[in-house]
């Protein structure tokens, strides 16, 4: 039997991807039935650990940050940042980051 690559949609994103004769053949020679996900949304889900952790809304791009404690290098005070904090960079509480002077090179979180 041969195959021709074939367009599927994502069931997840909506994006039409190519199921290629090659991945069709091989998914019939293992018994898998078509993707129902584009190669993205596959990884995305691959990556995304053991399933479950992020439930289901819409994904990315809503704008909120996930927000990480921090203690301020300034005044040792509990914070919050949008980042991890990776300990080779002092991290300021919004209080201290204000306060100090703004400096010209392209720092910025
Ligand atoms: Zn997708
Ligand atoms: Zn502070």
């Amino acid at each position: 039997m041969s195959y021709e690559d074939k367009n599927l949609t994502c069931v997840e994103c909506n994006t039409t991807f190519v199921f290629s004769a090659d991945d069709q053949s091989f998914h019939a020679q293992k018994g898998y039935t078509d993707p129902k996900r584009c190669t993205s949304c596959r990884a995305a889900r691959r990556s995304g650990g053991g399933g479950g952790g992020y439930g289901g809304g819409g994904g990315y791009g809503g704008g909120q940050r996930e927000m990480h404690a921090a203690v301020c290098a300034e005044c040792n005070k509990d914070t919050e940042v949008p980042f991890l904090p990776t300990g080779d960079r002092p991290v300021y509480c919004s209080d201290c980051f204000s306060k100090r002077p703004q400096q010209q090179s392209s720092q910025r979180w």
